[in-house]
């Protein structure tokens, strides 16, 4: 079969810049700016030319942003709807869903969040007990999800529940996407330590969901819920717009204040990551760059990070150079965590006990603790554990390692070739 050549990176850059000077307006409507896009497929290059792209390379893709950003052009929205909903739904979506659920995910019409997590499934995801009934041509979803970022703001959600309860735990899971905004979800935020509520509970209750909403086959979700987990552990498809603060023109100031907005369920993000940038220059202004011990640990982080920064990097490289995943996706989250870790300690060390004081607690009136970014340690400490558990645990990754990359035998495993409803656990997850 021919395949048609792909354009050599001149040529597209050409033949962006060309669609760019023709068409950039920023005192466009930031809605109207997207429907270009998405009209063009220069918003999303590297989807196919029948679904909002042009079919690009990773490479190519990486060609036309640059362009976007050289002259401060609005991109494509950002958040879990490109960069988890999304690329599921291409890969595994109906042509009926693609129609109607791409377009608005990349004008940033529609909000997405994730409900994967129970109460008593997150690492043992494929054990959920969130169960879908078909009635109908509908799905009457009850149950629980949990820890679900965003839920608050979205107006649909990527699931996964069980469709079959009578064969083992991976075959009878089915992958749907659920309008939030219905009598049978009710989504509840849970406030966390550090003071946020970025997350939420999710109650389904007969939630109902359409046939034509199944992404995937029926009892097949659990593949398609691998390539979600794929998605959020490598390089988005589609590079979302930085707004930065330009807010010149109305397009982007529109843009600006979407992310604003969309980004503050994402605050404490950075601090999560703990902040090894702030460490060298804490030290220094509080003088402690004067202790050896705290030189040391300093060091030894900033060694750590620019390690990790290369590792990503060359994870980067290889992605853009077409080639499939590799390990570093977990390699990197290991590493992050521990360098969230290591930085807290050593902020800890920096801080001594001014590191426990919160932005509103009252001591920090006492004017030689009045220092902002003492209120922002105490939020990194209390903010690093969850950088060890999204995404998948710690454990999780070492397992994944061992077994994909270093092909350790796998973990011994009582529960994978039994009917779901015998495995032994509690009795109200069976039924
Ligand atoms: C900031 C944040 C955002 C999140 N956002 C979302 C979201 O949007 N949507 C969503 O669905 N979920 C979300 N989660 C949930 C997240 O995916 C789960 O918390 C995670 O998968 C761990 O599951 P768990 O909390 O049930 O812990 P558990 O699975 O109960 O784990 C408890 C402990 O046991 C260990 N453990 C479990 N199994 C094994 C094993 N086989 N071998 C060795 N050790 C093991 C774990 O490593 C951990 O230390 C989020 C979590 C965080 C912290």
């Amino acid at each position: 079969m021919a395949t048609t050549p792909s354009p050599s990176e001149d040529a597209t850059r050409d033949a962006v810049r060309s669609w760019l000077d023709e068409h950039w307006d920023e005192d466009c409507p930031l809605i109207e700016w997207r429907e270009m896009l998405a009209d063009s497929g220069w918003g999303c290059p590297t989807w196919p030319e029948q679904w909002f792209g042009k079919g690009l390379s990773p490479a190519l893709g990486a060609v036309v942003h640059a362009e976007f950003e050289r002259i401060g052009a609005v991109g494509v929205a950002s958040g879990a709807a490109m960069s988890l909903a999304a690329p599921t739904i291409l890969e595994h979506g109906s042509d009926d869903v693609k129609s109607r659920l791409l377009r608005p995910a990349l004008t940033g019409q529609h909000r997405w969040c994730q409900l994967f997590s129970e109460p008593g499934n997150g690492s043992d995801l494929a054990g959920l007990t969130t169960r879908a009934e078909l009635d109908g041509d509908e799905w009457v979803i009850t149950g629980q999800k949990l820890w679900n970022t965003g839920a608050q703001k979205a107006d649909w959600g990527i699931l996964v529940a069980r469709t079959n309860f009578d064969v083992p735990k991976h075959k009878g899971i089915t992958y749907f996407v659920i309008d939030m905004h219905q009598p049978g979800v009710e989504v509840r935020p849970l406030m966390q330590m550090n003071r946020y509520a970025s997350f939420n509970e999710v109650f389904l209750t007969e939630a109902r969901v359409p046939v034509s909403d199944v992404i995937g086959s029926v009892g097949e979700g659990w593949r398609v819920a691998l390539a979600t987990l794929a998605h959020e552990r490598s390089l988005p498809s589609v590079r979302a717009f930085q707004a930065g603060t330009n807010r010149t023109g109305r397009c982007r100031a529109e843009a600006v204040d979407e992310q604003t907005d969309y980004f503050k369920t994402y605050v404490w993000y950075p601090q999560r990551a703990g902040r090894a940038d702030l460490v060298i220059p804490r030290a220094k202004q509080t003088g402690r760059w004067a202790d050896p011990v705290v030189r040391d640990a300093a060091m030894r982080l900033y060694c750590l990070d620019q390690a990790a920064r290369w590792t990503a990097q060359r994870a980067q490289a290889s992605r853009l150079a077409g080639r499939p995943p590799g390990p570093e996706g977990s390699i990197g989250k290991l590493v992050g965590s521990n360098i969230a870790r290591m930085a807290a300690r050593v902020h800890a060390q920096i801080s001594g006990a001014h590191a426990l004081l919160s932005a509103d607690d009252p001591s920090t009136t006492d004017p030689s603790t009045t220092d902002p970014s003492v209120a922002l340690i105490h939020e990194i400490l209390v903010s690093v554990p969850g950088q060890s558990i999204a995404g998948g645990t710690d454990e999780i990754q070492r397992n994944i390692l061992g077994e994909r990359s270093l092909g350790l035998p796998k973990e011994p495993s009582l529960d994978v070739d039994i009917p779901f409803r015998d495995v032994r656990t509690n009795p109200d997850r069976r039924s």
